[in-house]
């Protein structure tokens, strides 16, 4: 089937009503027909709904239809895109590992990475994001995982997938990849040959800005990086937590996503609520109608802002001769997603531009139906060091716009109007 209609129908059996819409289960836990069916939910023998921070049916065809889309075999939702990430990587890492990430990454990422990691022992090594043969020479066997975006914000770079998945594939090591801006009708990260693709469905899944929500992703490939792997021994060995459990040992389970739920979702929570699944489910059945538009009125501003004379520079993957082109044509399919970087001259004609733009809200989002604008430096990627901030890429003049589904003249025109002023 096309992805356009797994997003409308793939993972939801009607009920009894016959419910055209999936229907919300909204309930903390579930009855038991026994105890001894109690007991075998525990041991995994009889599968099925316990308590709704580890399963939810309403979660659950979120989960399907996400896993399906991407070309992954399981999915687990989240209550935010950070928690997703923070469990892919906790997932693999403890205190004394490391991972390698890209140096172009989402702000919350960034800090994550480079303060709360910290915290808990696990060191981040950065390879620059157009440079990956750097990676090779940073992996040690401590080395748990490689990250990156698949499309990043909001520099909008776009990774050489084929040569980090050399490097992860020859030591073993998974890839994971954000793949919340390209979004799953853009780019296919597991298809690319990476292991875990995350995203958060704030963003464009949801569409309208409506709510926050995660999700991670598990390709077929991971349980083969993770089996028999010394790098991966606790899914290999008993989790004394779980009665002695092997992640690895199930036949027909994807052990990621599996220590995710039974561990994490487990100690940790962050599960979405079964209103917020629902939305993320209406949200996909209109994902491809719209990413399309996001796409298409996105290359028109950044066409008009490349020939714009008080713009120093613009960056958008479908841009001819932006750096990114080739990577684009070959990466994503469709269209490059909605988020237009440029830069004016400095940080007062930046906060000029955003300050007087009609159209555009000043909203540190992205992924919404409506256009907004943000000036990274002074927002998002504010806590970051000097140094961490020319890695990233952020610049004091440099403008975010995250482009809307409005007519795309109208945008053009508000910008220009307000490009006047500076
Ligand atoms: N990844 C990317 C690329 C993002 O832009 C964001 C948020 O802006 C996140 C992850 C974090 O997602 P959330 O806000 O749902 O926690």
């Amino acid at each position: 089937m096309n992805k356009e209609t797994i997003a409308i129908h793939h993972g939801y059996q009607k009920d009894s009503q016959q419910t055209m819409t999936v229907p919300i289960y909204q309930t903390t836990a579930y009855k038991f027909d026994s105890a001894k069916q109690a007991a075998d939910r525990f041991t995994l023998q009889d599968l099925g709904n316990i308590y709704t921070r580890l399963t939810n049916p309403t979660s659950d065809v979120l989960e399907k239809r996400f896993a399906e889309l991407e070309g992954g075999i399981a999915a687990i939702a989240t209550a935010s895109g950070m928690s997703a990430i923070f469990y892919s990587i906790i997932n693999v890492a403890e205190a004394g590992d490391n991972i390698i990430a890209s140096n172009k990454l989402y702000g919350g990422t960034l800090t994550l990475f480079t303060h709360t990691l910290k915290r808990f022992g696990i060191t981040v090594k950065t390879f620059d994001i157009n440079n990956a043969e750097e990676i090779e020479a940073l992996v040690d066997d401590k080395t748990k995982a490689i990250f990156f975006e698949s499309l990043t914000n909001p520099s909008v770079d776009i990774p050489d997938f084929e040569k980090i998945v050399e490097i992860a594939n020859k030591h073993r090591i998974l890839t994971m990849v954000d793949n919340t801006v390209a979004t799953p009708y853009l780019c296919s990260p597991i298809e690319l040959g990476c292991d875990i693709s995350i995203h958060s469905t704030s963003k464009y899944t949801s569409g309208q800005g409506l709510s926050i929500g995660g999700i991670l992703i598990e390709g077929a490939s991971a349980k083969g990086k993770i089996v028999d792997n010394q790098r991966y021994y606790h899914f290999n060995e008993p989790d004394a937590s779980y009665h002695g459990l092997v992640y690895t040992s199930l036949d027909g389970f994807p052990p990621f996503v599996l220590r995710v739920r039974l561990a994490l979702l487990r100690d940790i929570g962050a599960t979405p609520a079964p209103f917020d699944s629902w939305l993320f489910i209406q949200g996909l059945e209109t994902l491809a109608l719209r990413i399309e538009k996001h796409s298409s009125n996105a290359l028109s501003v950044a066409k008009f802002l490349s020939t714009h004379p008080k713009v120093k520079n613009v960056s958008y993957p479908l841009l001819e001769g932006d750096s990114h082109y080739e990577a684009a044509k070959k990466y994503l399919k469709g269209g490059a997603s909605g988020l237009v970087s440029f830069e004016v001259e400095g940080l007062e004609e930046a906060k000029k531009v955003i300050d007087n733009v009609d159209i555009f809200s000043i909203v540190v989002n992205i992924g919404d139906s409506k256009s907004l604008i943000t000036n990274p430096f002074s927002t998002t990627h504010q806590q970051c060091s000097e140094e961490e901030l020319e890695k990233a890429g952020v610049t004091a003049g440099l403008i975010r716009l995250s482009i809307g589904l409005e007519n795309d003249q109208d945008l053009i025109n508000a910008l220009e109007k307000a490009l006047e002023l500076i």
